[in-house]
């Protein structure tokens, strides 16, 4: 597949037959389930694959949950915009977990999706459908949202590029709210000047969103892949993490010291606290924001007895199991009784999380991380919630921070499964992240 820098230089026509030959190449391999629906918008431009849960005007936009089935959504997200600005489109919506709930793509009411790379395993998640599309080349580029990791993880696993912005970098204006305090809309690309390139362009102000950080400061006319940087590895961090694991991290140490940059050791809290911190402060706010579909409001309505039953018919049939489980976890972290011993300590955590790593940044530049502790699962390996949730032990802690953070794919297991790896810079320095990523990357010279 053209990467977004080659399909920026086409013409009208070499777009529209890209376009076709894309949509020929996504239905010869319709079993993936990438995408749950390809349109696009009549105007000409680069086609990006996007998230269900990011609004385009028109599109039936439904974060893959049965509740919205029906809802045509009436105006278009920020980075819509943004996209179309720059002349690139909206191509196709692709497959997540339900309201982005998820590690795996399981939790989708479009069924699962499989991971491009061995069809017995899971593409990761939340952003599962837009990092397959990548990983098989059946999309240039993708937007996904991170959460806790929704678009770094699922980009490991597919073998590509997945970048989280800083928190408040990039509009969540239009973007279907998971735990607000912790969302943001990001790439999923084939190299890391793509994600640079997809990253400027969505970036920015955006008086519709009041977290907005209102920055314009653009990456990829700086881009410098041979700045020497001083770079934080995490030594007991990773004891977690499996073998193969180990291995690309040792494999992308040794990559960094050869492009000159340094290395210090360093080491974070024990991720037990991040697991602990990220599912209380996240269900405690999806609770909130999912208490919006009523039935009245939005999408798909199941007629009950009376108002009060209409509610209950329309959310019990409307929302999957892991949404409700989280509704219910939620509910009860806010309880008043419990509010204090949970909701309040996970924001004193959340802090202390925050503190450690900008000790850490007064000394380096970067953090290397790893992304998640195995290679993409296979299906029904993870045999209970407790499992998939321990899958983010290396992800949700950045989003926690609110820091911005890079995915990249660094080596293959012997069963040929990608393994990615991050780097994470401090808040809005994400000059300095692209700069590493793109000297790591050079350096690492990964084969798809
Ligand atoms: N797996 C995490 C969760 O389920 C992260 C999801 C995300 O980043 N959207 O909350």
């Amino acid at each position: 597949m053209i990467t977004l820098k080659e399909a920026l230089r086409l013409n009208k026509e070499e777009l529209n037959q890209l376009k076709d030959e894309l949509k020929t190449k996504i239905e010869a391999n319709k079993e993936l389930n990438a995408y749950i629906d390809v349109s696009t918008l009549d105007d000409d431009g680069v086609p990006i694959a996007i998230k269900d849960n990011i609004q385009v005007k028109g599109w039936s936009i439904t974060s893959a949950s049965k509740i919205l089935k029906g809802y045509i959504a009436p105006y278009n997200a920020t980075v819509i915009e943004k996209l179309k600005e720059a002349n690139l489109t909206p191509f196709g919506r692709c497959n997540m977990d339900e309201f982005a709930m998820g590690s795996t793509t399981e939790s989708s009411c479009y069924g699962k999706t499989q991971n491009p790379h061995a069809s017995e395993r899971v593409p990761g998640g939340s952003s599962g459908g837009s990092a397959a599309a990548v990983g098989a080349g059946l999309a240039i580029a993708a937007l996904g949202s991170d959460t806790g990791g929704s678009i770094r993880q699922p980009a490991a696993y597919c073998g590509i590029v997945g970048m989280k912005p800083t928190y408040g970098r990039v509009s969540r204006y239009g973007l279907g709210a998971y735990a607000s305090s912790l969302d943001q809309i990001g790439p999923l690309t084939q190299n890391v000047e793509d994600a640079a390139i997809l990253y400027d362009i969505i970036s920015g102000s955006d008086d519709k969103d009041s977290t907005n950080a209102k920055l314009d400061d653009k990456v990829t006319p700086n881009l410098n892949p041979d700045r020497k940087l001083r770079i934080a590895v995490l030594p007991k961090y990773i004891k977690d993490a499996s073998d193969d694991v180990k291995n690309a991290y040792q494999k992308a140490i040794d990559a960094l010291k050869n492009k000159g940059h340094e290395i210090v050791e360093y080491d974070l809290m024990d991720a037990k606290y991040d697991i602990s911190a990220y599912y209380i402060t996240a269900t405690a706010e999806a609770t909130t924001n999912l208490a919006r579909y009523d039935g009245i409001r939005y999408g798909n309505r199941v007629d009950g007895a009376n108002l009060q039953d209409t509610f209950i018919q329309t959310r019990s049939q409307g929302f999957g199991d892991e949404v409700k489980r989280r509704i219910l976890l939620g509910n009860f972290v806010l309880s008043s009784g419990y509010y204090e011993a949970y909701y309040v300590k996970a924001q004193k955590t959340r802090h202390i999380i925050k503190n450690e790593y900008n000790k850490i940044f007064e000394d380096v530049d970067l953090i290397l991380s790893p992304v998640a502790p195995t290679v993409a699962p296979k299906f029904g390996e993870l045999k209970n919630p407790i499992d998939m949730y321990l899958s983010d032990i290396y992800t949700i802690s950045v989003n926690l921070a609110g820091l911005p953070a890079i995915s990249l794919p660094i080596d293959k297991n012997e069963q040929n499964m990608p393994i990615g790896l991050q780097l994470i810079a401090k808040a809005y320095d994400e000059q300095t992240l692209f700069d590493g990523a793109l000297s790591l990357e050079q350096e690492i010279n990964y084969k798809g």
